[in-house]
């Protein structure tokens, strides 16, 4: 058994978070989650550097005691430890945390009082009216578990983020690519299309005739299968461990482009392209496109939409949103690429929650090919990251310029992450932040007010000539978080009005604003900075997810800022 890195910090998590219930010491709960993060940013698998030999206890982070546990993670499929805990604790406690409000703490409350050890429990406890009364819950905080619930009951079967399904998706095709006689491997479906959540994978190989036992055979034994579903000639489907379903198709040469476009979808484009077919006299399936029994393409995805009298459309617009029209009319937007991009307006050190070193991030970002990265810590709002306060702030920038000056061709630019106070002002002094090239504003504090109020709020934060950009627009988790209750139209007026940049955050839970939004955004004339909010050096490698976000926006490299030389961008950066 092979376990991914997010598999191993999930469980360590889980170790965290009973470890945290059963009131355990914080120091012990704290090592389990570091260990997680330090997991979950390494770019090559743990299971292998185990398999290698390699002491764990090397990467900082991870201590002796964690490195012998992820061993015998790595070796069993599972940890002793766990086991324990699960014994001692009902596990459906685990669920409970699934309500975005409750962390292990509050967990551990309203099991000790209230013996609340499931979501029914907590539902029906909610619903007694007994959560009130709890000390440190109140009546607002019964009323919004009450509102979760129905969220988390809906969602549950659980959609991946994005970013957990690419883990899955790339080592299965790197295991497929490497089966003998295998010629094409490629994910289509939703994953393809860039989807911020993926419900299963649909693979599609191409292979010689002789080489089509052997490929199902091995595809129903890959290591990462918890149960085969189907094991037949041409398709099989099996249940890979986080619960993600996969299916595999063996498709012929002939048949590829139509099978690919077929089943990327969407299930709307593929309609409405087939409705084109019929009007010319054609017929499309997953086989080709036929003029009556003669196939007249197919090979290729371009073949096929060639024959409709259309330009390639790349998958992340196949959502028969205008992607149809505008390449019938040959004006598909040019969509960002990640060679566009020349650098980064968003990180933290470990100035504050960031775990890296301010030479660290910059070195990071000029072996990523950056100009420019912004560093942008918390202000003091944010007191447990350690957010700055204005006498810091001028302190900081003191060092980033002594850094900057070892440079040549790369800059640091001194950029703060601002609070949005509840009223709409800005947590630090103009005059500090007039000083500085760069300031992102965030609310990260007071995300339910009433929708008009929110709104005021933040249009009033851009009202402050020192806003630049607007971070994480709408302040939801995905899985977790509903966005803040804002009118977003209104919110992108008030960008275009004043010169604000929209932030489009790349953490793979955020994707901060939503593709939707960047598309009209863009079409309202309003820039985008596609933002990693890197915490550590790898995480700077989010751009990626960034850029496919940033792609079902329909965004070009004229609608992304950080596109643009240092030089430009200085200049934008000037408001008017
Ligand atoms: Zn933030
Ligand atoms: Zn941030």
């Amino acid at each position: 058994m092979f376990l991914q890195n997010n598999e191993i910090r999930d469980l360590l998590n889980q170790v965290a978070d009973l470890l945290e219930i059963r009131d355990d010491n914080p120091f012990r709960v704290r090592a389990y989650r570091e260990a997680a993060r330090v997991i979950e940013q390494m770019t090559e698998p743990v299971a292998s550097l185990v398999k290698a030999n390699k002491d764990l206890s090397q990467y900082r982070g991870i201590g002796r005691d964690l490195a012998a546990k992820i061993r015998e993670i790595v070796e069993t499929g599972g940890l002793e430890q766990l086991r324990r805990l699960r014994q001692e604790l009902p596990v459906s406690l685990l669920d409970l945390m699934q309500v975005p409000s409750l962390g292990p703490k509050k967990t551990a409350q309203l099991y000790k009082h209230l013996g609340v050890a499931s979501l029914e429990d907590l539902e029906r406890a909610a619903r007694r009216g007994q959560i009130a009364d709890l000390s440190g819950f109140g009546e607002k905080s019964q009323q919004h578990i009450i509102e979760s619930l129905g969220r988390v009951k809906k969602s549950g079967e659980k959609r991946l983020l994005w970013s957990d399904a690419a883990v899955h998706a790339r080592a299965l095709e790197e295991y497929l690519m490497d089966i003998e006689g295998v010629r094409r491997v490629r994910v289509a479906g939703s994953f393809r299309r860039g989807e911020e959540t993926v419900g299963d994978l649909d693979v599609l190989v191409t292979c010689g005739r002789d080489r089509e036992k052997d490929v199902m055979e091995a595809f129903v034994s890959f290591e990462g299968v918890k149960n085969i579903l189907s094991h037949g000639k041409t398709k099989s489907s099996v249940i890979l461990r986080p619960g993600l379903q996969v299916d595999l198709r063996i498709v012929a040469q002939v048949s590829y482009g139509a099978a690919l476009h077929y089943f990327t979808g969407s299930r709307a484009h593929n309609i409405a392209v087939r409705k084109l077919a019929q009007d010319k006299g054609y017929k499309i399936n997953e086989y080709g496109v036929y003029q009556g029994e003669k196939r007249v393409a197919g090979k290729t995805e371009k073949e096929v939409y060639a024959s409709v009298g259309l330009t390639y459309i790349p998958p992340e617009l196949r959502e028969n949103m205008g992607e149809i029209q505008a390449a019938a009319d040959n004006r598909l937007p040019a969509l960002l690429k990640r060679s566009d991009i020349r650098g980064d307006l968003h990180c933290h050190t470990r100035r504050t929650d960031g775990h890296g070193s301010l030479e660290e991030m910059a070195h990071g970002a000029i072996a990523m090919g950056y100009q420019y990265l912004a560093v942008t810590e918390h202000s003091q709002k944010v007191a447990m990251a350690g957010g700055l306060n204005e006498k810091q702030v001028l302190q900081y920038m003191k060092k980033i310029d002594a850094i900057n000056e070892k440079f040549s061709g790369f800059r640091l630019l001194k950029g703060m992450e601002v609070d949005i106070l509840a009223d709409g002002r800005l947590d630090l002094a103009d005059s500090v932040l007039a000083q500085l090239d760069l300031v992102v504003c965030s609310v990260h504090y007071q995300q339910r007010m009433d929708e008009k109020k929110q709104t005021e709020r933040i249009i009033r934060a851009m009202d402050n000539p020192y806003c630049h950009i607007l971070g994480h627009p709408t302040a939801r988790l995905i899985n977790t978080r509903d966005p803040m209750e804002i009118d977003l139209e209104k919110i992108i007026l008030a960008a275009k009005d004043r010169g604000v940049i929209l932030e489009l955050n790349a953490q793979p839970d955020r994707l901060d604003l939503p593709s939707s939004y960047c598309k009209m955004a863009a079409e309202s004339g309003v820039r985008i900075a596609v933002s990693t909010d890197a915490h550590s050096v790898e995480n700077l490698e989010l751009m990626e997810n960034g850029i496919a976000a940033a792609r079902r926006g329909w965004l070009t490299r004229n609608d992304v800022v950080n596109t643009r030389s240092l030089s430009e961008l200085l200049r934008l950066l000037r408001r008017p």
